[in-house]
């Protein structure tokens, strides 16, 4: 995080940033953590020979990579912040939830075709871009009643949101304000997501599936 933007924020934020990030750093040191079964299932993924079975795998080792950092996360049930910023996801995630559901995913009216872009610096630029240009605050469609209706089927970049601090001061939103968060880093697992789908077509889940008159039902 750029210093300049902390010294922008509300004096309450402003404080709490130095000591959340103390805090996440103290809890990661002192986590007994196993990464082991979900290298096991990243192992897993990389060994699958369809696009979809190894979104399938990498899901299943995000959701064993979050379960240790769960009990020091400030993330609780009901708690749904996360739930009113920007989700992108892959074409074959969308898939994949379109037929736990039974509801087509839609064209994105805005996307990014990952092999189009030539570098990470250049997809991080395009995710922001086309990310920023979402209206401030706006639900998922799978938010009912502040919890996650398609909880087993939710994409990795739910799965891997994580806020290392002890409540989610840092995660309320601020119309205007760029908030930092210490999210737990899983670059990697990113990384691994992306390499495995090099044609993926990536928007948000708001494209995938826009609210209809008659409302989402998952
Ligand atoms: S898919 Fe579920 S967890 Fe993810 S943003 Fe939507 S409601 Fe929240």
């Amino acid at each position: 995080m750029d210093p300049r933007e902390i010294d922008h924020l509300p004096s309450d934020l402003r404080k709490r940033w130095p000591i959340a990030v103390a805090r996440a750093e103290d809890k990661l040191q002192r986590l007994q953590g196993n990464g082991q079964s979900a290298t096991r299932l990243i192992h897993a993924a990389q060994r699958a020979r369809s696009v979809a079975q190894r979104v399938v795998w990498l899901q299943r080792a995000a959701t064993a990579w979050a379960q240790p950092l769960e009990g020091i996360a400030a993330c609780r049930r009901g708690c749904s912040h996360c739930c009113h910023i920007p989700v992108m996801i892959s074409r074959t995630e969308a898939t994949l939830i379109g037929a736990a559901i039974g509801r087509s995913p839609q064209p994105p009216a805005h996307a990014i075709e990952l092999d189009r872009t030539s570098s990470p610096e250049e997809l991080h630029e395009a995710e922001a871009r086309m990310l920023a240009a979402r209206p401030f605050g706006e639900a998922c469609p799978f938010l009912v009643d502040g919890t996650c209706s398609i909880y087993a089927h939710r994409p990795m970049a739910c799965r891997t949101h994580l806020n290392l601090d002890d409540d989610d001061l840092l995660c309320r939103l601020v119309p205007g304000i760029n908030v930092p968060v210490p999210y737990a880093d899983a670059t990697q697992l990113k990384a691994f997501y992306l390499a495995a789908q090099p044609h993926a077509e990536l928007a948000d889940i708001r494209d995938f599936f826009p609210v209809a008159e008659e409302g989402v039902s998952a």
